[in-house]
C-alpha cells in the first residue's frame, strides 16, 4: 500500500503465542460479504441517547492462510482465549491503571471484555470487532492499552488523570471464532443478519429498544455498558473492502460521523472534530482517509450513540502484508483521540474540516467481486 511502512512501535507483542495461531489462520479465508449493503436500511426514528460516537471501520481481508506472523509482529487474530490472556497480562503489568472486566457473555458463553484505563473526567469508549471477521481494531486496542496503561511516564500519568478510556475489546467473540460477521444465533430469523448464522450486532443499538428486549445479545451488553459508563465520545472500529479515491490512489481507511437526523448540531460538531483528529493522525502515518458512505439507521452504533457526535472509521482490507500498518493506523487514531480530548485541542478544531475529507471512490477492481462490508 502507499501508506508507507508505519510499523513504528509495533514490535512489542510477545510472539510466543503466534505459533498457536497457525491453525486458526488457516481458517481465515476470503469471505463473501454479500448482503451487507442490504442491511443499511434507512429508518429514521428519533434517537434518544447522548454521546459522541466515533465509528472506526477498517477493512481487513483477503488473509493469506497458514502464515503465522514473524517475530516482532503483532498477531492480528488472537483467539478469544489468547485475548483473555493478553488482557490479564496487561492488567497485571499496569499495576492498577488498567481494569479488565466482563460486561456479560456471548450467546456461546464467551466473556465480552471491557478494559478501562485512566480515571480522568473525560470518558471515551472504543468498541472493536462487532463484526467477527473484522479483527484488526481489537489488536490495536491491546496496543493502545499497553501504550496508555503500562508504565509511569509523565505523559502516561497525565493522560490517565485527564481521560478514562473504556474499550469493549472484541464485542463479538463468537463471530470471531466462527470467522463471520454475525453473532451466533442460528435459530433466529433476524431482520438484520443472516438466518442460520445470527444477528448483525451493529444494527441492534436502537435506543428505542431496551437492552433486556434486545434480540442481539452482545448489542444489549454494549447498550448497558454505554448507559453505565456514559461516555462523551464513542469510536467504533470496523473494516471495509478496498477502494480508491478520485485520483486512483487506494483508500486505506474511511470514517463517518452520525448521520441520523436526531443528532443535534453541537453533537454533530463534536463528532466531526473527532473525525478530523482521527483523519489527521492516520494521515500522518501514511494513511489515505476518506469519508464513509454509511446509512442513517439508528440501530447502527455510530448513529445510536451519536447524539453528542459520533464517527465511524473503517480500515481498508488491503491484504495480509498491510495488516501491521493498518493496526498501527488504528492505534494512531485511538491515541490521538484520547490525547486531543485530554489536552482540549479536540474542541479547537474547525469541524468544517471534516466535510473537506474526500468521499470514498470506486472499489479496487480485483476486490470488487468479493463484495463490501458496511458499517
Ligand atoms: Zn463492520
Amino acid at each position: 500500500m502507499r501508506c508507507g511502512a508505519v510499523e513504528r512501535g509495533l514490535g512489542r507483542t510477545a510472539v510466543g503465542s503466534l505459533l498457536a495461531q497457525r491453525n486458526r489462520a488457516a481458517d481465515l479465508v476470503v469471505q463473501s460479504y454479500s448482503g451487507a449493503d442490504s442491511c443499511v436500511m434507512a429508518k429514521s426514528t428519533r434517537i434518544a441517547l447522548l454521546s459522541v460516537a466515533v465509528a472506526v471501520i477498517s477493512v481487513l481481508g483477503f488473509v493469506a492462510p497458514s502464515q503465522a506472523a514473524p517475530p516482532g509482529r503483532i498477531d492480528p487474530r488472537p483467539s478469544t482465549a489468547e485475548l483473555a490472556r493478553k488482557l490479564d497480562e496487561l492488567q497485571r503489568r499496569s499495576h492498577g491503571a488498567i481494569e479488565v472486566s466482563a460486561i456479560g457473555k456471548s450467546n456461546q458463553g464467551r466473556p465480552v471484555w471491557s478494559a478501562r484505563v485512566g480515571d480522568g473526567p473525560l470518558r471515551v469508549l472504543y468498541v472493536t470487532q462487532q463484526h467477527g471477521d473484522e479483527p484488526l481494531g481489537t489488536v490495536a486496542a491491546l496496543e493502545f492499552l499497553r501504550e496508555a496503561g503500562v508504565g509511569q511516564s509523565r505523559y502516561q500519568r497525565w493522560l490517565r488523570s485527564q481521560v478514562t478510556v473504556d474499550i469493549v475489546v472484541r464485542a463479538n467473540p463468537d463471530g470471531h471464532e466462527l470467522n463471520w460477521r454475525y453473532n451466533y444465533a442460528p435459530d433466529a430469523a433476524p431482520e438484520y443478519g443472516e438466518a442460520g448464522k445470527g444477528y448483525d450486532i451493529n444494527r441492534y443499538h436502537d435506543p428505542a429498544v431496551a437492552p433486556e428486549n434486545n434480540p442481539a445479545t452482545e448489542a444489549g451488553l454494549i447498550q448497558r455498558h454505554y448507559a453505565e459508563f456514559q461516555p462523551q465520545i464513542v469510536v467504533d472500529y470496523h473494516m471495509q473492502g478496498r477502494y480508491v479515491d478520485g485520483g486512483g490512489r487506494e483508500i486505506t481507511a474511511s470514517l463517518m460521523w452520525p448521520t441520523n437526523r436526531g443528532v443535534t448540531p453541537s453533537n454533530l460538531e463534536l463528532a466531526k472534530q473527532v473525525s478530523v483528529v482521527a483523519q489527521r493522525s492516520m494521515t500522518e502515518g501514511g494513511a489515505n482517509v476518506s469519508q464513509y458512505p454509511g446509512g442513517d439507521y439508528q440501530g447502527i452504533a455510530r448513529n445510536a450513540y451519536g447524539l453528542r457526535g459520533s464517527v465511524l472509521i473503517e480500515l481498508s482490507d488491503m491484504g495480509s502484508q498491510h495488516e501491521q500498518a493498518q493496526i498501527d493506523s488504528a492505534l494512531r487514531s485511538m491515541s490521538a483521540i484520547a490525547r486531543s480530548a485530554a489536552d482540549g485541542s479536540l474542541r479547537m478544531i474547525n469541524p468544517a474540516e471534516a466535510d473537506a475529507i474526500p468521499p470514498r471512490g470506486e472499489p479496487v477492481p480485483q476486490a470488487a467481486a468479493a463484495g463490501t462490508h458496511s458499517d
